[in-house]
């Protein structure tokens, strides 16, 4: 890769520009480092978004931003839009799609890929939602389905069309099967006319006891009354065993008959090939409590990567969500400030957690806060000024705060376009 080193520098690479990565290329001393930062996309993604892509809520470029543009200090910065294969630890050199490169400092920051836990069916026949195109797909799918469904002249053909079984409970299937049941109450009556409400079944399918595990049993269970009013079919203690792309079938025997399959019930680590297994647990690459991996001196791990069993509320690991990532991120910055200083005075991270919420549907939220929690209507502004401020740059932020306005105002999902049709095997 033409990259030209200089030798006062030390070279840092880092790999992937989500959360974590992106705060590391944004912040790392230019006098010290030169930094390459590669990505297979060009983009940097608002995951916590994507529902509202997939729902036709909000365009994909409100919740997507230029990764050149993010990075404002270009000395000594250099961007790869290239993906990274696997990584040598002893002639410290990355290689990509684009050729290698060597190496002082390396940073993973991959984030994590859909875990369907091993089952291939399940991989092949459901409709993941972990990327922007995955969730333009995911668009397309919902439309296409509804004109198709239009076309049937039987109901029971025109309901198996219609029905939409999203596997998870977790933040992901909570805010997608509420935001699907506002396509359902206010699309459907508008734009599809010839297609009654009852046609549209939305399933929500949780393998453990509750709603929403790493939150409150009170946000849980209004999350539970929220959706269940909204029209939402909640199966609890439900775990998948199988789904052959029309039935969806569960180890206690439940059937559903569906085209229609989301999956959102879990991601693991997109680990690098490169590494020993031992440097490996559970799909994340271990670290020691100043993110450094346990073998490698100069090889870091951040984010949903990184797996980090020192600190004692969370033997198990952070959660995987933006907070640990952008925290992380920012530890590593003065970290890596730091070495070069020679200085050891580094305090090991600790994860300060800020709360954790979802949203339920218009008007509708929990929030759970280290001191108090928050549901309703107020949890629901503070969900949206929260993500509002979260979001990079001032166009994405302005054109999502209209985009929701204007929503909040006509009912309407504002993107209900099939701009690149999908076709999926399992599809009509
Ligand atoms: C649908 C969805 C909803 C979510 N909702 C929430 C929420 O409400 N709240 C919350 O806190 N968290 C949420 N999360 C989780 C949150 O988005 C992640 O925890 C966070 O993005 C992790 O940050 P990261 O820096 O580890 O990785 P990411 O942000 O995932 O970034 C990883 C980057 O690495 C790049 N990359 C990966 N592999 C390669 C490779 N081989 N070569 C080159 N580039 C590579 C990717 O393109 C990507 O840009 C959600 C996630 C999803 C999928």
């Amino acid at each position: 890769m033409n990259i030209p080193k200089k030798e006062n520098l030390k070279r840092v690479i880092i790999i992937g520009a989500g959360f974590s990565g992106i705060q590391i290329a944004k912040k790392l001393r230019r006098d010290k480092f030169q930094i390459v930062l590669i990505d297979k996309n060009n983009y940097h993604t608002f995951q916590p978004l994507l529902y509202q892509v997939a729902t036709a809520g909000l365009e994909p470029d409100s919740i997507a931003h230029s990764i050149r543009n993010i990075i404002r200090k270009k000395d000594n910065f250099f961007f790869r839009l290239a993906n990274v294969y696997s990584i040598n630890t002893t002639k410290q050199k990355v290689y990509t799609n684009l050729g290698n490169l060597y190496y002082d400092y390396l940073v993973i920051s991959t984030g994590s890929v859909t875990n369907y836990f091993g089952n291939k069916n399940i991989e092949s026949h459901s409709i993941p939602m972990k990327s922007i195109p995955e969730a333009l797909n995911l668009r397309s799918i919902i439309l296409q389905n509804f004109e198709s469904a239009s076309l049937k002249k039987h109901i029971e053909e025109k309901k198996k069309i219609m029905t939409f079984v999203i596997v998870g409970g977790g933040p992901t299937g909570v805010e997608l099967s509420g935001s699907l049941a506002e396509m359902k109450k206010y699309v459907l009556p508008n734009d599809y006319t010839d297609l009654k409400q009852e046609y549209m079944n939305i399933h929500l399918l949780q393998a453990s006891s509750r709603l929403l595990d790493g939150m409150s049993n009170s946000s849980a269970n209004q999350a539970l009354k929220n959706l269940r009013e909204l029209g939402v079919i909640v199966w609890l203690n439900c775990l998948v065993k199988d789904y052959d792309g029309k039935v969806i079938s569960t180890i206690n025997n439940r059937k559903i008959e569906t085209y229609n399959v989301i999956w959102a019930a879990g991601v693991k680590g997109s680990v690098i090939k490169g590494f020993l297994k031992k440097d490996i647990e559970r799909d994340r690459i271990l670290v020691n409590n100043n993110l450094r991996t346990i073998r490698y001196e100069n090889i870091f791990a951040v984010g949903d990567i990184a797996l980090m069993k020192e600190d004692d509320r969370y033997p198990n690991g952070h959660p995987m969500t933006a907070q640990p990532a952008i925290q992380q991120g920012n530890y590593l910055v003065r970290y890596l400030n730091k070495i070069l200083d020679y200085k050891n005075n580094i305090k090991p991270f600790k994860y300060k957690n800020l709360g954790i919420m979802a949203t339920i549907g218009r008007n509708k939220a929990v929030c759970d806060f280290p001191l108090f929690k928050v549901k309703g209507f107020l949890a629901w502004i503070i969900w949206m000024s929260v993500h509002l401020m979260s979001l990079v740059g001032f166009r994405n932020k302005t054109i999502a705060l209209t985009n929701w306005i204007i929503q909040y105002f006509n009912y309407h999902k504002s993107v209900c376009l099939i701009i690149r049709p999908f076709k999926k095997k399992n599809t009509i």
